[in-house]
């Protein structure tokens, strides 16, 4: 399984549910539990950036 909640995920979404910073409040998470909003680091924001970027391409252009 991949730590990435979800492929879709908001680049720049919490670091553990992908959630926008506005509106996340408090969220659970198998693996990070009760938080709050998390920046992601760097290189998971430009992962999530390829993920979107790789699903796009999948579709007609
Ligand atoms: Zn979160």
């Amino acid at each position: 399984m991949s730590t990435e909640p979800s492929p879709a995920a908001d680049p720049g979404g919490c670091a553990h549910c992908g959630l926008p910073e506005r509106g996340h409040a408090r969220q659970w998470t198998e693996q990070a539990g009760w938080h709050a909003w998390v920046r992601p680091s760097p290189d998971q924001t430009r992962r999530r950036l390829q993920e979107r970027r790789a699903a796009r391409s999948d579709a007609p252009a």
